[in-house]
């Protein structure tokens, strides 16, 4: 039975990915950061034969035993700390844990590994934000880097080290740079979730307006489910990479509130949506737009569900959640 170690097992790609590595038969481990984490139930409540080892990227002891404990085939580092806006507020905390988190767990299976690197296979969960002020529409494995938060250097620090791996020691190292990726799972601190949520308690007349920031920007949306699947991919190649995984579309923060709203039978958003310089960013990135040809054609892999069916299925979850919330 092959054996797999997630980090960031309570975020919504660990929990989908957790998921299909069960299904697939492997034995999950994932492991959990602090004392008491609120997450916790979640986790055991989603995926309940996970086995949850106690680990913390800034501190490499104890990412040495969890290797040690879970004896990973396939080691998928998807911690760290990943809302953009808060990242310039706690630069140097995304720096230890988004970046420095990824030389951690990088050292931990080399010293795990010891004379024979090849028993572990290494995916670093990188980011469409290292993009930042695209150099390049859209952007594919080559693009130039030019990151545009906090967050998205300390993401762009964790790609290169996981590169610096695969051509230093030869580890079977990959690094995945996914655009955002959404579901009914993800954080409300994101737009995707924030629409989806306030349109519903909009829509069962428990809210009635909903504050924005920047409604011009534009994102490569896919659905996360589909994006875990990627990530397993890679991690079954004859040696490691970097791929861009996208749904090669881009939509504005307008749009998505378009299709957002529609579901629920408005059509007219511009009385309910005002916007606050408190949601608007230091410095923003304006367009994303991958390029997924790469991993089209070497991993087979294509994503199943579109913008406007990722929107609905959001907000139709969100009904349903805000519903029994309300008691109503
Ligand atoms: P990101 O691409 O990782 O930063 O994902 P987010 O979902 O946090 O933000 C996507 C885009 O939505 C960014 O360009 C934000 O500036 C824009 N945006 C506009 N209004 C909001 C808002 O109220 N909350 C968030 N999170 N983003 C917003």
């Amino acid at each position: 039975m092959a054996r797999a170690l997630i980090t960031g097992i309570t975020g919504q790609d660990g929990l989908y990915l957790a998921e299909l590595l069960l299904g697939k038969g492997y034995e999950v481990f994932g492991l959990i950061r602090g004392q008491n984490n609120p997450k916790l139930d979640l986790v055991r409540r989603t995926v309940p034969d996970v086995t949850l080892l106690t680990g913390d990227l800034t501190d490499l002891s104890s990412l040495l035993r969890a290797m040690e404990v879970a004896k990973p085939d396939e080691v998928y580092n998807l911690g760290a700390i990943s809302f953009v806006a808060y990242s310039w507020e706690n630069a140097m905390l995304t720096s230890d844990v988004t970046g420095k988190g990824v030389l951690n767990m990088l050292e931990a299976v080399r010293l795990y590994a010891g004379d024979d690197l090849s028993k572990v296979r290494f995916y670093q969960a990188s980011s469409s934000e290292m993009f930042g002020k695209v150099q390049e529409v859209p952007q594919r494995e080559s693009t130039l880097l030019w990151p545009r938060s906090p967050y998205g250097v300390a993401k762009v620090f964790g790609h290169y080290m996981t590169i610096n791996y695969r051509e230093s020691y030869g580890l079977h190292a990959s690094s995945g740079i996914l655009f955002n990726h959404e579901s009914p799972r993800r954080g409300p601190e994101f737009v995707t979730r924030k629409v989806s949520q306030a349109v519903a308690r909009i829509k069962l007349g428990l809210q009635d307006e909903l504050v924005m920031g920047n409604l011009d920007a534009k994102r490569d949306w896919g659905f996360a489910g589909d994006y875990v699947d990627a990530m397993w991919r890679m991690l079954q190649q004859p040696e490691g990479d970097d791929y861009v995984v996208a749904t090669g579309e881009t939509h504005s923060i307008g749009e998505l509130l378009d299709v957002a709203f529609s579901a629920v039978g408005i059509e007219d958003w511009s009385g309910i949506v005002k916007q606050d310089p408190r949601f608007m960013r230091p410095a923003e990135v304006d367009l994303l737009i991958g390029d997924p040809a790469k991993a089209r054609e070497v991993l087979g892999w294509t994503p199943q569900v579109g913008f406007r069916e990722l929107v609905t299925m959001m907000v139709e979850n969100d009904l349903v959640e805000q519903r029994a919330l309300a008691g109503k």
